[in-house]
């Protein structure tokens, strides 16, 4: 990937992360040495990851683990692989998570890792040998106390069951080291839909307090990955009307709300593109910014809401960030301006990380939970975290970025401090 490649999309993650923390930090007037440390990773491993090709040749790619903050617990994040993940980017996510782990009041820390692959040219033996191989070389620094690995894009339970595999055969038994597992190798029910499940959970609390019903709530999502394909399946029951949705050939649109339940098998279960779905209109990548609606959701990649393409034009009532990173600090800035709320990526898809929470109580005690009992956590967890960043929002007027990151940051740099940093 060229810089002019990278430049060509948008203000990266890893400098998006990074500015939205400066200026939450001069918010709070933390000293330099604070900054130093919370913006600097405490441990970034690079590795090569050499596979043999079905060819038989073999190609080498690049991965990355990085841990940004174990003050507060075990290093925790997933692993994705794409071909933009570099050092910063994962850097920058990493960061995410530490200020979600935070948010959330669950005992981890933040990490993330990543592969630069595109995994969709990878056969499944391919895939399977990358996933193995980049676990083997990482292993050193991971552990169900030190850092403990999740899916993200472009990974699933199937991957983090070889990685799993893998780790074992190092350290023998050991099924809290990953999270997000298939439910048959120690998984947690409800796992797979827990990041569009407590994102329900947040816009289901925003829409009764601030008058933006859900029912009849007009919906658009960008991605039908795991987050976007189950939000819309969720957001669908609850009676909204789903308007468009995307996947990275194109776009649907239906001005009567498309047919979910015929839809999420067709995109999600069978990975067919949406846009060969019979139920609406094609349309393109870039017209999903255009259409009006109540809810629009960015639950793909970072960098997608941004000064120059579409923040003056956006025509919802508020931006919820269900992927990481979608919006740039200076789209930030025009939309508060503009009087459209962004619920935060570290709020409003948190529910992953906390079901890998609960997955990993599970497995440390060796005591499943019944699906009902998950979501039920999960609901407290993610009302919990809403209600304390809204009761800054509202008694400050600040944007619900900053009075989210000025709780997180609150709660890292007060562990930092106990430790003596
Ligand atoms: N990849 C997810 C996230 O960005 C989940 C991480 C985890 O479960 O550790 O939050």
């Amino acid at each position: 990937m060229t810089e002019k490649t990278k430049q060509k999309n948008g203000m990266r993650t890893g400098a998006i992360v990074h500015n939205q923390f400066e200026m939450a930090a001069d918010l709070m007037e933390l000293e330099p040495y604070q900054r130093k440390l919370l913006t600097s990773p405490f441990r970034s491993m690079t590795v090569e990851v050499p596979v043999r090709m079905d060819d038989g040749s073999f190609d080498i790619f690049k991965g990355y683990r990085v841990q940004h903050s174990g003050a507060r617990g075990p290093c925790k994040g997933g692993i994705r692989f794409h071909p933009l993940a570099d050092e910063s980017e994962v850097l920058g996510l990493a960061t995410t998570m530490t200020w979600k782990t935070a948010l959330m009041d669950i005992p981890f820390g933040g990490a993330k890792g990543g592969v630069q692959v595109d995994p969709r040219k990878l056969s499944e033996r391919e895939l399977e040998q990358l996933s193995r191989v980049f676990i083997n070389r990482i292993a050193l620094i991971l552990g169900p106390y030190r850092d403990i690995p999740a899916p993200d894009v472009n990974t699933n339970a199937q991957v983090m069951a070889w990685m799993l595999d893998e780790y074992s055969k190092r350290v023998g038994y050991s099924p809290a080291a990953v999270t997000g597992k298939p439910v048959s190798l120690g998984g947690s029910l409800g796992r797979e839909e827990a990041t569009a499940q407590g994102c329900a959970y947040v816009i289901e609390n925003y829409g009764r307090d601030f008058g933006v019903p859900v029912k009849d709530g007009r919906v658009v999502i960008q991605g039908f990955g795991n987050v976007g394909a189950h939000l819309a399946r969720l957001l669908h029951e609850q009676g909204a009307k789903i308007l468009a949705v995307t996947d990275v050939d194109g776009g649907l649109y239906n001005e009567n709300g498309l047919d979910i339940p015929r839809l999420f098998p067709h995109g999600y279960l069978e990975r067919q593109p949406v846009q060969d779905f019979d139920g609406g209109d094609k349309i393109t990548n870039d017209a999903i910014w255009k259409i009006p609606c109540d809810w629009l959701i960015p639950a793909a990649l970072g960098g997608v809401i941004t000064r120059e393409k579409n923040a003056d034009t956006l025509n919802c009532k508020v931006v919820v960030e269900a992927a990481n990173s979608p919006t740039t600090p200076t789209a930030d800035k025009i939309l508060f301006d503009r009087d459209i709320d962004v619920i935060p990526d570290f709020l409003a898809n948190a529910g992953g990380v906390t079901v890998s929470y609960f997955e990993w109580t599970q497995n440390l005690q060796q005591h499943p939970w019944s699906f009902q009992k998950v979501n039920d956590e999960l609901r407290i967890k993610m009302d919990r975290a809403y209600n304390t960043v809204k009761d800054i929002v509202e008694k400050r007027n600040v944007q619900w970025r900053t009075a989210a990151l000025a709780i997180s940051i609150k709660r890292v740099a007060e562990a930092e401090k106990l430790r003596g940093h």
